[in-house]
């Protein structure tokens, strides 16, 4: 099937398994190894990957803390901060779009007694300034609000929230794994604390990840999961894997490179796509903001169409995903799209296309072709051949 799934995950691009192999094999060695060649040869790819990580982020190299993915750095972010603070009273905001890994994180420190509000999004998914600060404390401790959406791709306004947080005196942690390497970063425009990234959402592999930790988030404001060696500042035991970070350096490096180009052609092509189901399908419609979204995402659903037929039809064609509840492990159709007013039974027919680096027109074309039949196919029959 045709690949529009990038929001699950990217392929390693090949460059990026290039870089990598030779930290499989030949320069294998340990980077804590302080005495010897192997030791020293693993340590300075450590430091260029580092270099390049932070780089993507306008960040400084001593504030990236290397984890195994974006689900490791919101559980790091959320319970470090907390375990670190000394406030009797914690209050944490987040919002129902989230990611799990930040969902059930917030629950657990909400076991622990600490304080929650989880703030509703309007209709278009879009969080916007005012939205938290109507909900923030003297007390707040942290703010945890995603860049973008992995289900709708929509944009939300961290560069303003990050900036109510810091007058008011909370940390901001934002969940960037689906604006990372797609789009410009820069921590310090954003005014982020803690920032999440994920290596296989940007072409590296899958297992690798890094946390952002900015000046204010440092100093005992953070408390490692992990103890042991006392690797990345004390921030993160464990041997790092060396290759997965070479991986990630250089995904960031081609992220750098072609982002700007990469994003302009996506869009052409999503807007493609949606051109010509909105020109042959009735009852189309984009779940959340188009015009704050990332370039390689459509979410769309259909009115009067049967979601688990339609979902049969075309899964043989095209990988993609669905906030459909036949999906889901909890049975309920997708919490974002609920969280966003969607009704159950357009998410039920809805449908996640994620372009990336290496969809082709003739790719987007073909599925275009497919939707509309699998559409056709699962429309109900009340309303088949009305359109
Ligand atoms: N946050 C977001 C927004 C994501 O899309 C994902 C991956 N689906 C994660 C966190 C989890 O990332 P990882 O797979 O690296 O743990």
């Amino acid at each position: 099937p045709i690949y529009l799934d990038h929001h699950a995950t990217t392929p390693c691009d090949p460059r990026v398994a290039e870089a990598m192999l030779p930290y499989l094999v030949e320069r294998f060695g340990n980077s804590g190894s302080r005495l010897h060649a192997y030791g020293w040869e693993a340590e300075g790819a450590v430091d260029i990957a580092r270099a390049r990580v932070a780089e993507l982020l306008c960040a400084e190299r001593d504030e990236v803390v290397f984890t195994s993915g974006a689900t490791e750095s919101n559980n790091l972010a959320l319970l470090g901060v907390f375990q670190a603070s000394r406030q009797a009273r914690r209050h944490v905001v987040t919002t129902a779009i989230e990611h799990k890994s930040v969902l059930e994180p917030v629950r657990w420190l909400e076991r622990q007694g600490c304080e929650v509000t989880v703030l509703r999004v309007p209709r278009d998914g879009r969080v916007r300034e005012e939205h938290v600060r109507a909900v923030l404390r003297p007390h707040t401790l942290l703010v945890s609000v995603m860049h973008a959406n992995n289900e709708t791709g929509v944009l939300n306004d961290v560069a303003a929230i990050g900036r109510l947080c810091r007058e008011q005196g909370a940390l901001f942690h934002t969940d960037a794994a689906q604006t990372c390497g797609k789009m410009p970063l820069d921590v310090r425009a954003l005014h982020v604390d803690l920032l999440s990234l994920s290596g296989h959402k940007l072409y590296a592999p899958k297992g690798i990840g890094a946390l952002y930790v900015g000046p204010r988030a440092s100093r005992g404001r953070l408390a490692p999961l992990l103890l042991g060696g006392g690797q990345e500042g004390g921030m993160r035991a464990g041997t790092l894997p060396v290759h997965q970070l070479v991986a990630l350096g250089s995904a960031c490096e081609f992220a750098m490179a072609e982002m700007q180009e990469e994003g302009v052609r996506l869009l052409r092509l999503r807007t493609r796509l949606l051109d010509t189901l909105r020109e042959r399908l009735q009852g189309l419609h984009v779940n959340g903001d188009l015009d704050h979204r990332l370039s390689g995402n459509l979410n769309i659903s259909f009115e009067d169409v049967d979601g688990e037929l339609l979902i049969e039809r075309l899964q043989h064609h095209v990988a993609f995903s669905t906030g459909s509840a036949c999906m889901s492990t909890s049975l309920r159709p997708s919490h974002v799209l609920l969280a966003l007013g969607v009704s159950e039974d357009l998410a039920n027919a809805s449908l996640r296309l994620g372009l990336g680096r290496f969809t082709t027109q003739e790719e987007v074309d073909a599925t275009a072709e497919h939707i509309v039949r699998a559409v056709e196919e699962a429309r109900l029959p009340s309303t088949r051949g009305n359109a």
